[in-house]
């Protein structure tokens, strides 16, 4: 680690939660990270701090236009007590990619990677153990200049908070019932859809509501222009396996490149299985499905890996996937990325990084 940081530890040190009733994103650990940057200065004081509020002003320029960008990974705890991160150079990437779309000031990748790693050993007691749990990792930017106009801010704050997080799926790999959204859009091509900036976010919970009140737990997104392709199913990225084929929509420029995604792409690959990143309608899966065609649909991202997907309701048209069952491509997929995660399968692509 070439990138070191002072440490101010905690005096009072948190309990830890009941690791049987984890839930995602709720409790955090007892440090975080902070570094400051100023236009003359460039990024300047890393540090590791006591988990506490931050101290904005009321006119600080995220508050009004939203300059923010964030990341999420996670770290495991191999079978032999060591703890491992999955592909963070990757997100280190694309936190820059992110930053360039909104004008935020690039994270050299090694700092990056630095800064989450001495993080997570100074919060290592917090890095659960039971089968499926982890400790999510959520680095994030804000402008924090005071002032109100619209221009990139002069100042802003990187940091990286953690959280210890349970199985998304107490019971397993249970299939979600998807809402087909073809009112509201999440994308457009020249939008912000490829970077993960907060305001995408803000934008969809309007659906994510809609969803929820019909039943559904999830939204998947059409295409922002004709609003009959395939792209993204909430926060994760699409995929559809139709006559033994595997369909995810291409990075044209609407979609967020999930890093979930490029691995279950590359494992398929490695399979054998034929991967078309191509642009399909939702009507030709509704085809697909009425001709028996359509045996698994699956969502991909890091807080769930595999999200099997049971029902979809597209204009008050539902279908069911595969029986609502988990089909055998979402749970190879499943076991093998949590097996790589875990250190329980060997590594063949370089993806583990240990700290
Ligand atoms: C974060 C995110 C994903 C998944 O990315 P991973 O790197 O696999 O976690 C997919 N779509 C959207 C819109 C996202 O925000």
């Amino acid at each position: 680690m070439s990138n070191k940081f002072p440490i101010m530890k905690t005096h009072e040190p948190k309990a830890k939660p009941n690791p049987d009733t984890l839930e995602f994103g709720t409790t955090f650990t007892d440090h975080m990270f902070l570094m400051d940057y100023d236009e003359s200065a460039g990024w300047y004081d890393g540090r590791i701090v006591p988990y506490s509020s931050l101290h904005l002003d009321p006119a600080a320029a995220v508050l009004h236009y939203s300059q923010e960008i964030f990341e999420g990974l996670k770290a495991y705890k191999n079978k032999d007590g060591g703890i491992q991160l999955f592909r963070p150079d990757m997100n280190a990437k694309r936190m820059n990619m992110s930053a360039d779309r909104i004008c935020m000031p690039g994270i050299d990748e090694e700092l990056f990677v630095d800064a989450v790693k001495a993080l997570v050993t100074l919060d290592v007691d917090w890095v659960p153990d039971k089968p499926g749990t982890s400790l999510y990792i959520r680095p994030f930017m804000i402008a924090t200049e005071a002032f109100l106009g619209v221009r990139p801010s002069k100042q802003y704050i990187f940091a990286i908070i953690l959280s210890p997080v349970g199985a998304y799926y107490k019971g397993g790999l249970a299939p979600t019932k998807i809402f087909i959204e073809d009112e509201y859009v999440r994308s457009v091509v020249g939008g912000t859809g490829t970077a993960k900036v907060g305001g995408n976010y803000a934008a969809s919970i309007k659906s994510q509501v809609k969803a929820h009140d019909f039943g559904y737990s999830q939204v998947l997104w059409l295409d922002g222009v004709e609003r009959k392709y395939v792209e993204e199913i909430g926060t994760s990225n699409a995929f559809f396996v139709i006559n033994g084929e595997v369909y995810t929509a291409p990075l044209n420029g609407s979609i967020l490149p999930g890093i979930t995604r490029d691995t279950a792409i590359t494992l398929l690959n490695d399979w054998g299985v034929k991967v078309r990143e191509e642009r399909f309608t939702i009507e030709d899966v509704y085809q697909a499905s009425s001709k028996g065609e359509l045996s698994e649909v699956f969502a991909t991202g890091t807080a769930t890996v595999i999200s099997p997907v049971g029902y979809m309701l597209w204009k008050n048209n539902e279908i069911t996937i595969n029986n609502s069952e988990i089909g055998e491509l979402s749970q190879r997929l499943y076991d093998e990325i949590t097996a790589i995660q875990i250190g329980a399968a060997e590594d063949r692509f370089g993806w583990i990084v240990g700290i």
